[in-house]
């Protein structure tokens, strides 16, 4: 699979790029704090090329790390994916 191809699936809901909050059982919440760089009208990061130098909680996803990243929202196309 090529980059653009792994990148299509995204669905660019943008719910990956909220802040999220760890409770004392481990449960994820996401707040409705978005990320400074994320466009919230249309849930795009406005800086993507640059996301990883610039921020430096920003993780690219890749197929190795979907299944490790627990606080991916219900319904990431990428979860989908992998399942
Ligand atoms: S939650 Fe998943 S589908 Fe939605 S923007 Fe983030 S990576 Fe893409």
């Amino acid at each position: 699979m090529t980059q653009a191809e792994w990148e299509a699936i995204c669905q660019r809901c943008g719910t990956c790029c909220f802040e999220k909050k760890i409770d004392k059982q481990g449960i994820v919440h996401t707040t409705a704090i978005p990320c400074r760089f994320l466009d919230i009208h249309n849930r795009s990061c406005r800086i993507y090329s640059q996301r990883l130098q610039a921020e430096e909680d920003c993780i690219k996803l890749t197929p190795e790390l979907i299944t490790d990243l627990k606080w991916l929202p219900d319904g990431c196309a990428y979860r989908d994916y992998i399942k």
